[in-house]
Parts: structure tokens; sequence; C-alpha cells
């Protein structure tokens, strides 16, 4: 197999449980797996040495939500400056008309720009199957994951309760229930690899419990177990969702959860951020990961995700950047900070350090992914899945005397200069490496176009114009 050293880097921060660093430290890895971590480790005749002087290394970040397909909706003037399901009711519309081509493009455009923001491993989200267009689509974004080198853990995402149902959501994106499972079982028979240094790990995800049927909800997380595969959905993001599940079950929405089976050690959920004192002690005591997503948060006004009290409760949370529409973005290391930032607001001193904020992004989302084996931190026997970042750029001058909180607390203006994932380097000098960026760039611009386009003509929208206020 392939070998790799990082040597003398001005520091390494391996995240580990001891909180190592390691400065002027190398760092040799076998194919996948680091082998080696420290000082004067004795490996010059790797097969590709790297001379890391004036840089620093930093686990991988891992990003534990995302619709990659949203990516092609981000910055619409119609979509800005609404609550979640009005955004969503205006979108639904637009993704109707989505082709397999689109969800491929997006996905390069999404995880490109993850990988060029540190992120090595993502999980995403995948549940708009428009009627009109057949075909396997979420094959579509395994596709570019593949291509850009990246570690990937989509989940077959569903819904079944159309507008017809009393769900939200336009019949044309839903799907039944028979076709979701069959398609489910063929995508995880398909593609998930639950070796320890998987490249492709695949969840099972019915949207919300606004989008989805009860019948859905079990028969997922049956199917799903009868894989031994990981759960995932939305859950508690707004006080619409909670007024639903009030409305259409009489319960809260983590008690029609608990009523359908999708509580666990093998469940998380996206946002968690209504949740009253009892079901946060419940979310511990159940195992259940959560995956926080501070932009989207702010940006749809969800409201602000209760992050100490979940970790007091022992809760695994994990950092999301959430769909490309509601951050508009896919930078992780982004998140890192307003994470940081957010509960640096609304709760003072008692919200996490950049170190803490850094370590939800890495150790926490490996524990919700219930990946914390191989990848999170840098540590023999885990996956060499890392970022670089150069010291000397002129945005860091004047900001060198923490290197755990630098890219956190100075923030970062420009992509990171180097990500390796499974010993493989996947983008050098900030660019990746497997694709040509501006040529991508271009073909998706002219695809998201089309979509929006022939959506305007369809709903009679402008959604080149911003609603008003
Ligand atoms: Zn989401």
């Amino acid at each position: 197999m392939a070998t790799l050293l990082i040597k003398n880097a001005r520091n390494i921060i391996a995240m580990d449980a001891g909180r190592n660093e390691y400065p002027g430290g190398s760092l040799f890895a076998d194919g996948q797996e680091i082998k080696a971590i420290g000082k004067d480790i004795p490996y010059e005749d790797a097969d590709t040495v790297i001379d890391a002087a004036g840089k620093i290394v930093y686990p991988g970040l891992i990003n534990t939500h995302h619709h990659l397909y949203q990516t092609f909706t981000r910055n619409i003037p119609w979509a800005q400056d609404v609550e979640l399901f009005d955004w969503l009711l205006t979108l639904y519309d637009i993704w109707r008309h989505m082709r397999p081509e689109d969800v491929y493009l997006s996905a390069l455009v999404g995880l490109g720009e993850l990988l060029k923001t540190g992120c090595t491993t993502a999980s995403d989200h995948f549940y708009c199957f428009p009627n009109a267009v057949s075909g396997e689509l979420i094959d579509e974004e395994i596709r570019a994951a593949a291509e850009l080198g990246i570690r990937f853990y989509p989940t077959r995402g569903s819904m079944n309760l159309g507008r017809s149902a009393g769900g939200l959501p336009p019949d044309e994106v839903t799907q039944p229930m028979d076709v979701i499972l069959k398609d489910t079982q063929r995508v995880v028979e398909t593609y998930h690899d639950a070796s320890k240094f998987s490249m492709l790990r695949v969840g099972v995800a019915p949207c919300s419990p606004f989008s989805v049927s009860e019948d859905l909800l079990r028969e997922s997380a049956v199917l799903a177990r009868s894989y031994g595969v990981r759960l995932h959905t939305h859950l508690a993001e707004t006080k619409d969702e909670e007024n639903f599940c009030l409305a259409r079950k009489g319960l809260r929405p983590l008690e029609y959860m608990e009523k359908t089976g999708w509580t666990g050690p093998d469940v998380w959920y996206a946002h968690g951020i209504h949740f009253n004192r009892d079901e946060i002690r419940r979310m511990g005591s159940c195992g259940c990961g959560v995956a926080h997503c501070p932009s989207s948060n702010m940006k749809l006004s969800s409201g602000v995700f209760p992050l100490v009290e979940m970790l007091q409760a022992g809760v695994n949370v994990g950092l999301g950047v959430d769909g490309s529409a509601s951050n508009d973005a896919s930078n992780l290391l982004g998140e890192v900070r307003q994470a940081y930032l957010l509960h640096k607001l609304n709760v003072g001193h008692l919200g996490p350090t950049a170190e803490e904020s850094l370590w939800l992004g890495t150790v926490g989302s490996s524990r919700v992914l219930g990946w914390e084996d191989a990848i999170g931190s840098l540590e023999v026997g885990k996956a060499a899945d890392l970022f670089m970042i150069d010291a000397g750029r002129l945005d860091y001058a004047g900001a060198l005397f923490d290197d755990k909180a630098l890219p956190v607390v100075a923030g970062i203006s420009q992509n990171v200069d180097m990500t390796v994932v499974g010993g493989r380097v996947v983008v050098k000098d900030g660019q990746l490496t497997n694709i040509d960026e501006r040529r991508v760039a271009a073909w998706a611009q002219a695809a998201a176009t089309r979509m929006v386009e022939v959506a305007a003509r369809h709903s009679g929208v402008d959604y080149y114009k911003r609603r008003q206020r």
C-alpha cells in the first residue's frame, strides 16, 4: 500500500484523549492508517513525503448533516427572509425539477467545498425524489464523492406524506412507502461498507415528522436495524414542527420518536433545538446523537440549540453545515467558528472554547456517526484524515499564540492549504486535486440556472425577486 510521510510540521493537533500536540512533529501513514506520529519518526522512504514546515496539521472535520442537492438553490432571493415551513414550500417547487445530472454536479460542488475547508468525512441526507424523474438519484452523489476522494456517509432519505395526506411537501416530491423501502434496501445492499476504514457507509433517513408517515418511520427503523445501519432524521428543529406533532399525533416530537422505535445509540437527529429539560435527560440516557447546525438555525430563525445542557446530559453532539440552501455554504470550518460564537453570545463563558468547538466538529461528530474507532483524531491506528493550514499566511500574522484555537478564533478567510483523506492528498495548495474546479463550476451554475428557470415557468414565481416584507 502507498505510504505517506508528513514531516516537520509547525505543530500537529492530535485531538486525542490527552489533547496532545506535536510541535515539530511528523506523521506516517501506510495506506489509510496512521502508523506513527511524533518527533523524528524514521520513515524518509515513504512513497509521498510532504515537508510541512510552517504548517499546522489538524484532524479532518466530520460533517454530520447536509443536503448536497440544495447547493443549487443557494442565495435565491425569493427564498430569503422566511422561516422553515415557508422556505421549504418555496424550494420544493424548484427541487421537483431536479435531474440526475443536477444531483451529481451539486454534490461535486458541495463536497468539493467541504474538502477545501478541511472536512474529510461528510454525511448527506438525500430525501427529495421528484416523481417526474425516474432513476437512482442518490447514486449520483455517491459517484461524485468517489471522484473527489472524500469519505462519504450518504443516507437514503424519503418523503411519503404529501399535501393531499396532510403533510407539508407537494405530492410530486413524495414516493409510495413500498418504493421507498425497496430502494433503501437496494442502496444499503449495493453500497454499505461497514469496515473500519470504509470510504462509504449508508444510513436510512425518512425526512421529518411533517413529511413522512408513522408507518414509514416504523418500517424504516426495522429495515435499518435488520442491516445494522444507522438511522437519521430531522427533529425538534422548529416550533412549527412541534405544533404539527401535537396536532396530528398528540405527542411532542421526541415522544413520537420513542413511540416509533426512533431512539437508541444508532439514531442521530438533525437540529434538536426544542427539547425540554426532561427530554434532554432522556436524550442522554438513550444514547442518541445530534447534528448541531448553527448557521442554518440562525438563518431560518429556528432557535438556539441547548448545547451546554445536551453535553451535560451525555448526548453525543457533532456539527453539520445543513443543506446548502440554509447555510448558504458547505464550509464546516466556518461552522466550527459559528458554534463557538453563537454559544458565546447565548451563554457567555459557559459556551465552548475554540478548542472545544473544534472537538465538536471532529471527535464529537465521529461519535454521532458511531465511527470514533477510525476517525476524528490523529493517533496510531486511526485514519490519516487531516487538513493543514499555512501559519505564514498574512491573515494569521499576529495570531500565532495558540495553534489549537487559530482557525476558530481568527477565522478562515481562505481555503485550507491541504486536505488528506485516508492517506491520499485531495486538496493541494487550496485546490481540489481530482477535478477541474473552474470547469465544474461553470457546468454546475448552468445546470442550477436551468433548474430554477424551469421551476419559474411552472410555478409562475419570479425567484430572482425578493419578497415584500
Ligand atoms: Zn436538514
